[in-house]
């Protein structure tokens, strides 16, 4: 064991003393000099930060990617050039050049106009998994995560070393899992391309050694159906990215399941961004960077859990894609409303699957290539970015197993450790900022530094907070909302006798009904829209009967468990009408005394 695993460890024991100090980031984790500029911009006023690339973490070099040889394609018979409308002019296009390798998975063949099909995603992830269950050690399976609105087996790749394939199997080897989603949006092929590049690699390709260190679940293409439609969101026109604390999709639930049973320790969701688009019309311009990137950036996260998603994560792949000439930047989007100017990061809402992997104790990235409205063109580029982007995670996760093997239950005990006291925030916003933005000029091709109205999500903006509860109460009525709950891994109990507790009723002081809002303008939700309410508390002897539900706040998941259950954000049970009355819930603020058992 390193030193630095020993200062840990012993700073682990030192946490269940409660009177014990935080201990200091760069102490525990890293005998290199500290990385003192934060790159969030300051909350109190804006300014103008430029991109860094930061030099304090040092890791071993990552190598170029490389994937394993492959039988050349069919002969290609592709459009003709002159026949193919660009989107943007040629000069644009000359500044993505194809990378080095070419990738050859079914979607990719010369000549080809569709990309791998729900059927040849099987067919591939099988044969991925028969050749790694033929070498000694190795446990692969391909697993039934769910099934879409029209019928399609969302699957997973599971590949460990490990006596099974099972959880249970995985967690027993004590090595870190990643897990691996791409094509939550239908129109955003690059990623799942990219996935099956990664499955094959690491089943029996140049990445396998990775397995002696880490585990990974890969799901190529979490919604099939709005695959085959070419579409963002889900058969039922929702989009599955904004329900990822609601579960009301059958797509989000398979997710939901896989983390809840496998524990990722790191999750990478893989996206396309809109490359011309409503820039173009509002700013001018088209997109530039090959990959925009980010981590959870939403309330109430472990400090520790940022710091490690920042410095051993986000810096190293930065750099990574930089020596393989692949240009990055924040993730980014602007709304669909041509009026307004302003660009935001990725949200601060607990919907996104970065936000709630990152509110379940994960290191959760969003990686976004430059694909959306553009087609085929220039995918190779695009499929190569996200290989290099996931790999470098993985090589990442791998240099860090040990430590992020202490990390991970540090921080679920902290989480853990806050309940019945402390402050939680219950509503946190972007801080409004300016930014040196570089895009590109649709005809030159030249390059385009606009100053631009910028809503960081590094630097949170606290709107509401309250006292943490010990618990929830809930109704014995809120079945759905208890259903939900234990999908996402939380421990939800039933009273097994009545008694009374001191608690927070809530009592509504405002409402209005409308559709979820996010960056990007209103969130396509079906025909669903939210309740948003305020509230105020009235503290009191609550009256509970045998039946109803507790939900400890004493648990890894108490932080999300806040986000699903005060009830005055947009993103709530309550504002979705998980839970149909404020009556079916109440904060309980003094440890219960009555009898509690376990559901089955
Ligand atoms: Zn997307």
């Amino acid at each position: 064991m390193t030193k630095l695993a020993l200062s840990l460890g012993a700073t682990v024991l030192m946490l269940g003393c409660a009177s014990s100090p935080m201990p200091e980031w760069n102490s525990i984790f890293s005998a290199r000099p500290a990385a003192t500029t934060p790159p969030s911009p300051q909350p109190s006023r804006p300014a103008i930060v430029a991109q860094t690339v930061p030099q304090a973490i040092a890791v071993a070099p990552l190598p170029e990617v490389k994937v394993s040889p492959v039988a050349p394609p069919p002969p290609a018979t592709p459009m003709p050039l002159q026949d193919q409308p660009l989107p943007y002019s040629a000069a644009v296009a000359s500044r993505f050049p194809p990378p080095p390798i070419t990738y050859s998975t079914p979607g990719l063949q010369g000549g080809r106009n569709t990309y791998t099909s729900q059927s040849e995603i099987q067919a591939w992830l099988r044969a991925q998994a028969t050749a790694a269950g033929g070498v000694p050690g190795l446990a692969a399976a391909v697993i039934p995560a769910g099934t879409s609105q029209r019928g399609e087996t969302i699957e997973a790749l599971v590949l460990a070393r490990a006596t099974g394939t099972d959880p249970a199997a995985l967690l027993a080897n004590g090595r870190p899992t990643v897990f691996l989603v791409g094509q939550q949006h239908g129109n955003e092929p690059a990623g799942s391309e990219a996935l099956l590049v990664m499955s094959r690699e690491l089943a029996q390709g140049l990445l396998r050694s990775l397995l002696d260190r880490i585990n990974v679940v890969i799901v190529p293409r979490a919604n099939p159906d709005g695959a085959s439609a070419d579409r963002r969101e889900t058969a039922n026109g929702v989009d599955m990215n904004r329900d990822h604390l609601l579960l009301n999709t059958p797509e989000a639930q398979a997710l939901a399941k896989l983390t809840r049973d496998y524990h990722p320790t790191v999750a990478i969701d893989a996206h396309e961004y809109t490359v011309a688009g409503r820039f173009l019309e509002k700013f001018g311009t088209v997109q530039k960077f090959d990959a925009l990137l980010q981590y959870a950036t939403t309330a109430n996260l472990p400090e520790f859990l940022t710091k490690a998603s920042e410095e051993w994560y986000r810096r190293p792949l930065v750099a990574a894609l930089k020596t393989q000439g692949l240009s990055t930047e924040w993730y980014y989007t602007t709304s669909s409303d041509l009026a307004d100017k302003k660009i935001s990061m990725g949200g601060t809402l607990a919907d996104t699957g970065r936000n709630v992997e990152g509110l379940k104790n994960a290191v959760s990235l969003l990686v976004e290539t430059r694909g959306v409205g553009i087609g085929r063109l220039h995918i190779q580029r695009r499929v190569h970015t996200q290989v290099a982007a996931m790999t470098n995670v993985l090589n990442s996760t791998a240099q860090r197993a040990s430590e992020l093997s202490q990390l991970r239950p540090y921080i679920d005990k902290e989480v853990a450790g806050l309940a019945c006291r402390n402050a939680a925030v219950v509503e946190a916003g972007p801080t409004p900022a300016q930014y040196e933005l570089t895009m590109l000029d649709p005809v030159t091709g030249a390059d385009k530094t606009l100053v631009v109205n910028w809503d960081s999500a590094l630097a949170l903006q606290t709107i509401k907070t309250r006292a943490r509860p010990c618990g929830y109460w809930l109704s014995a009525s809120s079945s759905t909302a208890v259903e939900r709950l234990r999908l996402q891994g939380v421990q939800v109990q039933r009273l097994a006798e009545a008694g009374s507790v001191l608690g927070d009723n809530y009592r509504e002081t405002s409402r209005t009904v409308s559709e979820r809002q996010d960056v990007r303008g209103t969130i396509a939700d079906g025909n669903n829209k939210a309740v948003k309410v305020e509230v105020g508390l009235a503290r009191g002897l609550i009256e509970v009967p045998r039946g109803s539900y507790y939900v400890p706040l004493n648990q890894p998941l108490g932080n999300l468990v806040i986000a699903a259950l005060e009830p005055d954000t947009q993103s709530s049970f309550f504002a979705n009408q998980l839970i149909d009355d404020l009556k079916n819930t109440a904060r309980v603020m003094a440890p219960p005394a009555f009898r509690l058992e376990d559901l089955p």
